[in-house]
């Protein structure tokens, strides 16, 4: 069977209408084919959807910007990040010239001057090579494949770098970091122009959309948390000053480049990338933030769609009559979070003290997080201090480490 998928990404680009311009200040930019037009889908297994010209390769541009942060998070904890580099929408365009009054830092690491900043905090010490190293195969572990600069991209930028160098001096001079200004805005023109192809942009935001692990060299990059620092900057951030339409309309943590892609990344379900030149007044590519519309619309991607409501968690209960009175067997299911835990914790509520047994199968659970593994622990803890010896069928193991608080187990059902 043909996959229905690529077929869909194929219709969704070819009802794109084009408009804008091509990026120009990056004189090598405007010799981009704006007719070049693609877009992938990484799942969350790693398995790789796209359509139209996906062997174009262009510069990721901003859309390096998240990587290059989650670079800086892993090196430094994300306290000291902060304490340079802000979260703060800025309401204002990629390359304006501002720091916080107060405390004299760019707002977010989503502008240029923030990014800037940003980079400047990997390998600190280091040299300006070695930098661009650490950068080079950060984001190569991202996606998957070793990523290599567009050096005719890069000369292309640094010549013309007038406005970043203003920014790098701007934060030097507000001690925003200790190396030669020059140098790192060199490295960040060199973080820019890493060439990349929709594929490669797709398995990178999954990468984040999955905690951190790229799903395809099933590879850990970064720690959960700092993927989660970085979708959240990018929810609030990552458009620009569109972001808050961006958000409203479309709702997936995103960021774009002028290079004429956009990237985004749903927790948990999907990696996305679209590519095609022509960028409109906020410097997005104009059909990347079509295809992007439609997805939300279509597929149900907004970040803020009401999930349908957790199934019953407590499947049936039931009584068995035992020589200790009338055993009450709980039978779970789906997957459990907090919310699920307490319709299970509802229920042991009812149960009178006594001593007639109290078992739980779980043979129908698909995963416990651990605030619902904690909730459920606890109601077996009480019921058992209610009296009742507590039995517990888990024949996949969904319940890790079944400590009833004291260190002793629930008898096993299933052993
Ligand atoms: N390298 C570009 C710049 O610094 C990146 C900007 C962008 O993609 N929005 O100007």
């Amino acid at each position: 069977m043909r996959s229905p998928i690529e077929d869909y990404l194929q219709e969704v680009l070819a009802g794109t209408e084009d408009g804008g311009e091509v990026a120009s200040y990056i004189p090598e930019l405007a010799q981009a084919d704006p007719e070049r037009l693609a877009a992938a889908l990484c799942t969350a297994d790693g398995t790789v959807y796209a359509a139209g010209d996906t062997a174009a390769r262009f510069s990721i541009q901003s859309m390096s910007k998240p990587f290059a942060y989650a670079l800086a998070l892993e090196e430094h904890g994300i306290d000291r990040v902060l304490q340079k580099v802000g979260v703060e929408p800025s309401g204002d365009s990629f390359n304006s010239a501002s720091l916080d009054p107060s405390d004299q830092r760019p707002d977010n690491p989503m502008i240029n001057i923030g990014a800037i900043a940003t980079h400047a905090l990997i390998l600190p010490e280091g040299s300006r090579d070695e930098r661009d190293e650490r950068v080079r195969l950060g984001l190569s572990a991202f996606a998957g494949r070793e990523l290599a600069v567009e050096e005719a991209v890069y000369a292309s930028e640094i010549e013309t770098a007038f406005r970043n160098l203003s920014l790098a001096y701007l934060v030097r001079s507000a001690d925003g970091f200790g190396q030669d200004p020059h140098e790192i805005v060199e490295g960040y023109t060199r973080q820019c122009a890493l060439s990349v192809d929709v594929r490669d942009l797709a398995v990178m935001a999954m990468t984040l959309a999955a905690g951190g692990v790229n799903p395809v060299t099933t590879k850990r990059v970064v720690s959960a948390e700092v993927a989660q620092q970085v979708l959240s900057v990018m929810t609030m951030c990552g458009m620009y000053d569109a972001a808050g339409d961006w958000m409203t309309h479309v709702g997936i943590p995103a960021k774009s480049g002028v290079s004429g892609g956009v990237i985004g990344g749903l927790p948990g379900q999907v990696g996305l990338s679209v590519f095609s030149p022509r960028l409109d007044r906020v410097g997005h590519s104009v059909r990347g933030v079509q295809v992007f519309e439609r997805f939300s619309r279509e597929m149900g991607m907004h970040l803020l769609t009401s999930p349908p409501l957790s199934v019953d968690a407590v499947r049936s209960i039931t009584r068995t009559e035992t020589d200790r009175g009338q055993q009450r067997s709980f039978a779970l299911q789906g997957p459990l979070r907090f919310s699920s835990a307490e319709q299970v914790l509802r229920q042991f509520e009812r149960v009178t003290p006594g001593d007639f047994p109290v078992a739980l199968d779980l043979s129908r659970v698909t995963s416990f997080d651990p605030v619902a593994r904690r909730m459920v622990l606890e109601g077996l803890r009480r019921l058992r201090e209610d009296g009742h010896p507590i039995l517990l069928a888990d024949p996949k193991g969904v319940l890790p480490e079944p400590d009833l608080g004291d260190g002793s187990l629930p008898e096993r059902l299933d052993a």
